[in-house]
């Protein structure tokens, strides 16, 4: 009985991983081939399915059982299988995080095509986080349809009121951080985070819904606080800038993977009630 249910489970995990290591290309090339659209053109020409894998230090094409997701980390100890150069962590630890997120989302919505739609949400904000904590980008090719399919998802499948507080989200997810950064801009005259972070946000709230806006700002406020006092406590503060992006995004995930026990925790039980919080 419990091998039946753990089965496809099980199989969801691995094609979890294989597109987790899909979402590792995606996570290097795609800021390389925007810094080369914006004229950086001493960048290699590459597109997301071109030219084929190889070792970022000695340019080796990969053979196929180097392309295996996390196996192949795990057999060749994190280094090129050429010039034993340093596979970095995070290829392994993002092929790993994609299956988990499709298992732990599928084990509580259940399977279904809205689920795999809140699966797929998943690997987009996933690609997302690295891509702002590496590069300070959040590429509107990635956030604006993520937009539109949190739009079309609820009109979909969702009631009336589901459809409005997304909608309502989405316009109350961008204006918040928009107002945000003028306050921050007049006050202070620098500019405290990019325009994709308020699209990022209008996304988040257009599959999430407006009254989620305040969970997600209290705890990627608390996060990005927590992380910016680690790097002072480390001493390694030199003025860099910090991306809001991954907090945004890890508050968004613990949203929905948390949902009403995590909002109790919070103290947010109430405001969610009252305002009729439909997801
Ligand atoms: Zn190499």
């Amino acid at each position: 009985m419990l091998i039946s249910s753990l089965a496809p489970l099980m199989g969801l995990f691995l094609f979890g991983l294989i597109i987790g290591s899909f979402l590792n290309v995606v996570i290097y090339r795609l800021p390389l081939q925007m810094r080369r659209a914006w004229g950086e053109t001493d960048l290699p020409e590459m597109n997301i399915a071109w030219p084929a894998s190889h070792c970022p230090s000695c340019q080796t094409p990969l053979r196929w059982w180097h392309n295996l997701p996390l196996i192949s980390w795990l057999t060749l100890k994190g280094h090129c299988g050429f010039c034993a150069a340093d596979i970095p962590l995070r290829y392994p630890l993002i092929e790993l995080s994609a299956g988990l997120l499709a298992v732990l989302l599928v084990a509580q919505l259940g399977w279904g095509w809205t689920s795999f739609a809140w699966v797929a949400w998943s690997w987009v904000l996933l690609t997302l986080l690295m891509i702002d904590w590496q590069e300070y980008l959040l590429p509107d090719v990635l956030t604006l349809p993520l937009l539109w399919a949190g739009l079309i998802l609820h009109w979909l499948t969702g009631s009336n009121l589901e459809f409005d507080q997304a909608f309502l989200g989405a316009i109350l997810g961008y204006l918040s951080l928009w107002s945000l950064y003028w306050l921050f801009k007049l006050l202070t005259g620098r500019e405290g985070m990019g325009f994709g972070d308020f699209k990022l946000l209008a996304a988040l709230g257009a599959w999430l819904g407006a009254p989620a806006l305040l969970p997600i700002i209290m705890l990627s406020a608390l996060s990005g606080l927590l992380l910016a006092l680690l790097i002072k406590l480390k001493k390694q503060w030199q003025n860099q800038p910090l991306a809001f992006g991954p907090h945004l995004i890890l508050a968004a995930l613990a949203v929905k993977l948390g949902g009403w026990p995590l909002m109790e925790a919070l103290q947010l039980g109430d405001w969610l009630r009252l305002t009729g919080w439909a997801f």
